[in-house]
């Protein structure tokens, strides 16, 4: 079998279900990248965090170049395909080099799963059937991707949270830490006031999008302590493993962090003893390298967790592997998804499940491609 066309398309102006306390965003976007097989079958990856490369220049780089450098490869051969795919392009691997790779990797791997007639997690090891699965809300202003849209009030966030209580879900994430005025004070404040409506039972966890100085965490932390937090993702600048280790010897919050790079740069927040979950994302590194890093972290007894979007890809690696443990369902993120793709999982009461589909089970809809595809000027 042999790869015949790669095709990068954006997608944007997909109408979404805005999330429950705000009007906008009620539109999506998303990079998707379509893998062809001469048998006639298709893989289907996104590009994810490209830490802020125009869309035009991620396409382009596929479609002119890593496309034509697949085409006539056997998609099977995920490995060498990595390999070769990281010393042609991805030798610093951060960035929109290190996401492309990594969609093309998980293209490869939805294809290696639709030829074995298996969903993708069984593959790779069928460790469990369902996952734990929390939804991030409350998304806006300068600390996150949605960053166009302006931060939640207080009231906001409490009227976001009692809403997705009341339809059944059982764990919850929300951002902390901006970065022009930090106020770690208010950052504890709206963390409090959250868990007084949700109830001392449901998960919550806070994300700073290393955002935060170390005093600045370290004060949050401390503030945040009796409210149960479950985990701090990415508290610091850089998810730098020095500052993480500083600060995980100073609080009893489990931090946690999906670092630039890939395997080493694992290894080093995990022999810096620098988190206790680490973070890879399929939509950043790969299936491949996402593996691996999942194998690597078990040996030092720390799990995984999805953070930082693209849950419906990352199901299957949480679900396959020893150690794999909660997806993110990153509202607007998800909301796309749900636009875009014929079926894919959702959260239910705080679970998930893969579909029982082979490969990833996420194919677009007939149309939807040519319907929201921007074309490059
Ligand atoms: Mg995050």
């Amino acid at each position: 079998m042999k790869i015949c066309r790669v095709e990068a398309n954006h997608l944007e102006n997909i109408p979404i279900t805005p999330p429950p306390a705000r009007k906008e965003p009620s539109r999506g976007e998303m990079t998707i990248v379509e893998v062809e097989t001469d048998s006639g079958i298709v893989g289907c990856g996104v590009v994810g965090g490209g830490g802020g490369t125009p869309w035009q220049v991620t396409v382009e780089f596929i479609n002119r170049y890593v496309g034509p450098f697949l085409v006539g490869q056997d998609p099977v051969l995920t490995e060498r395909l990595w390999n070769q795919m990281v010393r042609q392009f991805a030798r610093r691997p951060t960035g929109m080099w290190a996401s492309v790779v990594g969609a093309m990797d998980v293209a490869l791997w939805d294809i290696k799963g639709k030829v074995a007639g298996q969903p993708l997690w069984q593959l790779i090891g069928g460790t469990r059937d369902k996952v734990p699965a929390y939804v991030s809300f409350g998304l806006g202003g300068p600390n996150t991707s949605a960053s166009q849209y302006p931060a939640y009030t207080r009231d906001e966030l409490v009227e976001e949270a009692k809403h997705l209580v009341t339809q059944g879900h059982t764990r919850l994430k929300t951002v902390v830490g901006r970065w022009e005025i930090p106020d770690p004070d208010e950052d504890a404040a709206r963390m409090a006031a959250i868990r007084d409506v949700v109830g001392p039972h449901v998960w919550l966890m806070m994300d700073a999008g290393s955002n935060m100085t170390l005093h600045d965490a370290l004060r949050l932390c401390k503030l945040c302590e009796p409210l149960h937090i479950t985990f701090f993702e990415e508290p610091v600048h850089a998810n730098d493993p020095r500052t993480l280790a500083a600060l995980r010897k100073q609080t009893t919050i489990p931090l946690a962090a999906n670092p630039s790079g890939f395997r080493v740069a694992y290894r080093e927040l995990l022999l810096q003893e620098a988190v206790d979950i680490v973070q890879p994302n399929v939509a950043t590194i790969g299936y491949t390298e996402s593996i691996a890093v999942a194998n690597m972290a078990q040996a030092f007894n720390v799990p995984i967790c999805n953070g930082n979007g693209s849950g419906p890809h990352n199901i299957h690696l949480q679900a396959g592997m020893p150690n794999g443990w909660l997806l993110e369902f990153h509202y607007h993120n998800w909301q796309t998804y749900e636009a875009i793709f014929q079926d894919t999982p959702r959260p239910s009461k705080g679970w998930t499940a893969p579909l029982n589909r082979p490969g990833l089970g996420l194919d677009p809809k007939v149309g939807v491609i040519k319907e929201f595809r921007k074309l490059p000027r």
